[in-house]
């Protein structure tokens, strides 16, 4: 079985959008991925600006507020200096108050009074430290204090200053103290350590390289987490921040690159509300964005494996769906071709399917069934075959579609829708599924060899033999029987007959097969052509599986032994048949006949062909296998009897009859069968000359002929009895006359009564006066007889006279 497969296939035109669609589809999955995360990015990034200009906001608000509570406790200090004065007393009272203050203020703070001239008067640390913390404050410092400043406040930031008695920096917090005249009379100092500051940053949590400082407006850098004791002071002036965004903005967020750790950055900054303080934070973005990288790193992979997926997938669909396109089209263009083969051919295409129907037929169904396409499709295929070919054509079909072939050819017929029966020679091929390579129905072409067989046959008739078994046909058959009947006449001979017919022959058939039939039917042929020796003896086929065999010279006796040696030839064989029992082998029925046929009989051979043929059924009947002798063989019909001097005779006759004395019409003669008649009371009264074949009346009273068949004729009976006078008082009964036509009632004879007429050279029996009636009578006596035989010397006499003197005789 071969497959038509299609090249490999090049995506087709619906195959490419598809694929388009799909690759289109990954790709919007992939950018809407990559969308997604790039806004989460923003967002993660916006929040992290967002937290960190809450938390510069709050650092601002917590620094600002110390600074205010600072600013109020040297307010404070500032008026008990004005009002109770600088004396033992006070100072001792204010030492305790500030030392008090000191202590509640939140992260540690030294609070210290100055005089106009700079030296201590109170506050924290002891006395005796005072003076350490003072020498930190220069003299310019002080002068610069002692001027008034306008515009700047009260109380004034100042730059760090690092203290190496307390091993760190604080931040100095001023407030000039003025008598109510305007003059300067001292400081009052808030020392801040800028270690605290830092300290309470350090609770917030910024990620590595992350960082908070404290500046002033001016860009120093008054304290930072984490820690840097030498960076305190110094000056960041230069930065962009200060140059350019805090002039016009107290707060904001902006990413940015360190340009010391290269390290990049989200900051923010808030300036303080009431001191020109900056806090600044930042975080490192690139820790802050870690869970954002993975999580994108992972949906990333994901999706690129689903999308490499869904990719793979539109492209293999798209293959195949290109492959199906092609054979498609292929399975089109081949349908059409079978189409465009089919509807122009003389020969009938059909296709049928897995169960045995029609799925189209060609429309040359019209010319070769007589039917339209469409009448036929949807039946089954063995609706227009011939019933006695169906077994073959089903075999046929079932081994074909049951894969046990793939190929079959037969010739079967079918019925025209005129009725009449043609010939058909199909060929038949399986057809296979595609896919599972299964038997999914058959394609049969059938053409019309009606001619062709018609011809065959025609000439197997012209050669006389039958064309399956090779013995004479039926027409040969019927000369054959004609001419050893003719030729059993001429020599007197017995003809027989035997009619054979095997056994159960539709089973066999039908259980294997029309060609199996055939092969089984040839067999017996030779067995039955073999068993039957004599040289004359001829075997025929007289039809379907029934054989003739004429036997010539054959009596019933010998017919019978032929037939059982017959019989027993072809069961024999043993070719095997299942449906004939008891034996299950294949066996025959024979019936005989015998005829002894004669000139001038009223029936013929098939007379024997029907007698053997009931003989057969006899034997069917009886149950087969075996021979029936014909019980009633037509019997012969009684033939007139000879005389022994038959051509002597004859020639007596023929010079009567040439004479012209036999003639009919002589008044005398018919005057003697009127006589007889009438001394007889019968009706009926005639001369008979009894030639060959036939007796002719030379004289009659009361019938009107002129003779009859010399086998009818009662007179060819009279004629060859040792009697001189033949009386049959009732014919009807007289087994010699059985089956004669001339006694049938109801106008048949029934009483006959003869005298012979002896020629008077040579004394031979020429034919008879004789009375007839159609009613029987009782025989004559004696005296009858004489008076008959006289009156037939007188008729001789007359007869005499008119051979002798045919022209003086009237
Ligand atoms: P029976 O014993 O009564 O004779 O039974 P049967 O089945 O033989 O009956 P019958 O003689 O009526 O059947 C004749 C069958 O023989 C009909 C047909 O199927 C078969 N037949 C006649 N001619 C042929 C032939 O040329 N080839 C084959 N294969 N079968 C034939
Ligand atoms: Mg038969
Ligand atoms: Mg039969």
């Amino acid at each position: 079985m071969r497959r038509l497969l299609p090249p490999a296939a090049a995506p087709s035109s619906l195959a490419r959008p598809i694929m388009g669609l799909i690759l289109l589809a990954c790709a919007l999955l992939a950018g809407l991925q990559v969308w997604h995360s790039l806004s989460e990015r923003r967002e993660r990034l916006r929040s992290l600006e967002v937290e960190a200009a809450n938390l510069a906001r709050s650092l601002a608000q917590h620094t600002d507020d110390r600074l205010q509570m600072a600013s109020a406790i040297l307010a404070g200090a500032s008026e008990r200096v004005l009002a109770d004065g600088t004396g033992p007393a006070a100072r001792q009272r204010l030492d305790r108050i500030l030392r008090a203050q000191a202590t509640t203020f939140e992260g540690g703070a030294d609070f210290l009074i100055l005089d106009a001239e700079g030296a201590a008067v109170a506050g924290t640390p002891a006395g005796r430290r005072i003076a350490d913390i003072g020498q930190e404050l220069s003299a310019e410092t002080m002068a610069a204090a002692a001027q008034p400043e306008r515009g700047t406040g009260d109380v004034q930031l100042r730059a760090p200053v690092y203290v190496p008695a307390r091993r760190g920096w604080v931040i100095p917090l001023q407030r000039r103290i003025e008598t109510p005249q305007g003059e300067f009379a001292g400081l009052a100092l808030a020392l801040l350590d800028a270690g605290t500051f830092a300290q309470y940053f350090a609770r917030f949590d910024l990620g590595p390289n992350g960082a908070v400082a404290l500046l002033d407006t001016k860009g120093r850098l008054l304290s930072r987490h984490p820690f840097q004791r030498a960076a305190i002071g110094r000056s960041l002036a230069g930065f962009a921040l200060f140059r350019d965004k805090l002039p016009r903005q107290t707060a904001d967020s902006f990413t940015t690159v360190s340009p010391v750790d290269g390290v990049r950055r989200i900051a923010a900054y808030q300036q303080a509300r009431s001191f020109p303080l900056v806090v600044l934070v930042a975080r490192a973005r690139d820790p802050a964005l870690a869970g954002w990288r993975t999580d994108t790193l992972w949906r990333g992979g994901v999706t690129l494996v689903v999308t490499g997926l869904l990719a793979l997938l539109g492209l293999r669909l798209g293959r195949a769906l290109g492959r199906r396109q092609q054979s498609e089209r292929l399975l089109a263009e081949s349908e059409a071709s079978f189409r465009l083969l089919a509807e122009r051919s003389s020969d009938v295409v059909v296709r049928l399917g897995l169960d045995g129907r029609r799925r189209y037929v060609s429309p040359a169904s019209e010319a070769l069934l007589g039917h339209a396409p469409t009448a036929l499709m949807g039946g089954m295929a063995l609706d227009e075959v011939e019933e006695a070919d169906r077994a073959e054509v089903q075999d046929a079909l079932a081994r074909l579609l049951s894969g046990e072939a793939e190929q079959m050819s037969l010739a079967c017929r079918m019925r025209h829708a005129d009725g009449r029966l043609i010939w058909v020679e199909a060929a038949i091929r399986a057809t296979f599924a595609p896919v599972t390579g299964q038997p999914d129905g058959a394609v049969a072409v059938l053409r019309d060899i009606t001619a062709h067989k018609a011809r065959e046959a025609e000439l197997a008739t012209q050669a006389g033999t039958d064309g399956l078994t090779g013995l004479l046909n039926r027409r040969r058959f019927d000369e054959v029987l004609r001419r050893e009947w003719d030729r059993a006449a001429r020599e007197g001979t017995a003809l027989s007959l035997l009619m054979l017919d095997i056994d159960r022959f539709k089973l066999f058939n039908d259980r294997y097969g029309h060609p199996a039939g055939d092969g089984c039917l040839r067999r017996v042929a030779v067995a039955v052509a073999a068993a039957v020796r004599r040289p004359g003896d001829m075997v025929a086929r007289y039809g379907g599986e029934e054989l003739a065999v004429i036997l010539p010279r054959t009596d019933a006796a010998g017919a019978a032994s032929v037939a059982e040696s017959v019989r027993a030839a072809v069961a024999a064989e043993l070719v095997p048949h299942e449906g004939n029992p008891p034996v299950m082998v294949v066996t025959s029925s024979l019936g005989a006949a015998t005829a002894e046929p004669r000139p001038g009989l009223a029936f013929g051979p098939e007379a024997l062909v029907a007698a053997a043929d009931g003989a057969l059924y006899g034997a069917k009947r009886s149950g087969r296998n075996q021979v029936a002798m014909a019980d009633n063989v037509p019997p012969l019909p009684p033939s007139a009897p000879r005389p022994v001097d038959e051509a002597s005779r004859l020639a007596a006759v023929e010079a009567f009859r040439s004479a012209g004395a036999t003639a009919p019409g002589d008044v005398e003669l018919e005057r003697i069968a009127r006589v007889a008649a009438m001394l007889f009371g019968m009706p009926m009264a005639l001369i008979s000359v009894v030639g060959r074949d036939r007796t002719d009346f030379a004289a009659t009273h009361g019938l009107d002929a002129e003779g009859a068949s010399r086998d009818d004729a009662f007179c060819s009976h009279a004629i060859a009895g040792s009697d001189d006078t033949l009386v049959v008082p009732d014919l009807a009964t007289d087994p010699r006359f059985a089956g004669n036509p001339l006694t049938v009632a109801p106008e048949g004879f029934r009483f006959y009564a003869g005298a012979v007429l002896r020629s008077p050279e040579g004394d031979h029996r020429l034919g008879t006066l004789c009375v007839l009636d159609r009613s029987p009578h009782p025989p004559l006596n004696t005296e009858q007889k004489a008076l008959l035989a006289d009156l037939a010397a007188l008729a001789v006499q007359r007869l005499e006279q008119r051979r002798l003197a045919p022209s003086t005789v009237s």
